[in-house]
């Protein structure tokens, strides 16, 4: 039996990118895991099994987290199948990247409605029904530092997660629960990788200190810490993951 035995890890946005890196790991320490997707279903059922092909307990859920009532319903059906929530990983995210004169409105509401309304919904199922103990690690952006053009809308929605992490973390106050985010650089997924040239990917690439992009499985680790014992004395905080970016 490992250290995380019987808890239960919700990941959104875990289809694949570091929310899946983050599901195989999580499954690895030990965690029974929830693969949630928008509608990924042939690479999150994937995921689950592969998780249970190794020994783990995995389940996916499609639940679009920007709708309340599909996040209700995905917490009651983790809880029928597993009994409860111990961690909520708030990884699920969009960009869109547009100079703010040239942004449409429908741009900006996606935006505020997966990444922040999206995080909000999950939080408030996890603040209600986390066991004590628990963990909520939220996602950000080393964008909200960094602060450059054409990312306005972006950063704002994660900052915004940024707010709403501290804000959680002392209204849970005597639950013995956990409420921190991480805020990843530039990592080699889709969400970064999409439509920029060979240049920019280079530039970014060597614009930490460390001279490489991220990889899921370094922002999988700060969530293992975080979600994991060792971590459990950090609270209401935000952790850079950038390898020195900023
Ligand atoms: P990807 O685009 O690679 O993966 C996104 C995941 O989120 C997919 O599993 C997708 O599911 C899911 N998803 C998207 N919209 C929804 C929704 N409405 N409801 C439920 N799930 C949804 O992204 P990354 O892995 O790169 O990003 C993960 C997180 O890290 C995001 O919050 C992002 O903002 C943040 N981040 C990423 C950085 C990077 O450089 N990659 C840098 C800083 C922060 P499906 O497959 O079904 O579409």
């Amino acid at each position: 039996m490992t250290l995380n035995g019987s808890k239960v890890a919700l990941v959104t946005g875990a289809s694949r990118g570091i929310g899946a890196a983050i599901a195989r790991r999580l499954a690895h320490d030990g965690f029974s895991v929830v693969v949630n997707y928008a509608g990924n279903t042939e690479r999150a059922e994937a995921l689950a099994r592969e998780i249970e092909s190794a020994g783990g307990r995995a389940l996916a859920v499609q639940a679009d987290v920007s709708d309340p009532a599909a996040v209700a319903h995905m917490f009651e059906a983790v809880q029928a199948a597993f009994g409860g929530v111990d961690v909520l990983v708030n990884n699920a995210g969009i960009i869109a990247l547009s100079p703010l004169a040239e942004t449409e409105d429908e741009g900006f509401d996606r935006l505020v409605a997966v990444n922040l309304k999206g995080s909000f919904n999950t939080m408030r199922e996890a603040a209600r029904r986390l066991r004590p103990g628990g963990r909520i690690i939220n996602f950000s952006s080393s964008v909200v530092g960094l602060r450059q053009p054409s990312y306005g809308i972006y950063a704002a929605t994660k900052a915004g997660i940024e707010a709403l992490t501290s804000v959680l973390a002392k209204e849970l106050r005597g639950r013995a629960i956990t409420v921190n985010a991480i805020a990843p650089g530039p990592t080699a997924t889709d969400l970064f990788l999409t439509g920029k040239s060979e240049d920019l990917i280079e530039h970014y690439t060597r614009m930490a200190p460390l001279e490489r992009l991220g990889t899921p499985e370094d922002i999988a680790a700060a969530v293992a810490f975080l979600a994991g014992p060792d971590g459990g004395w950090i609270n209401g905080q935000t952790l850079r993951a950038n390898g020195g970016l900023i």
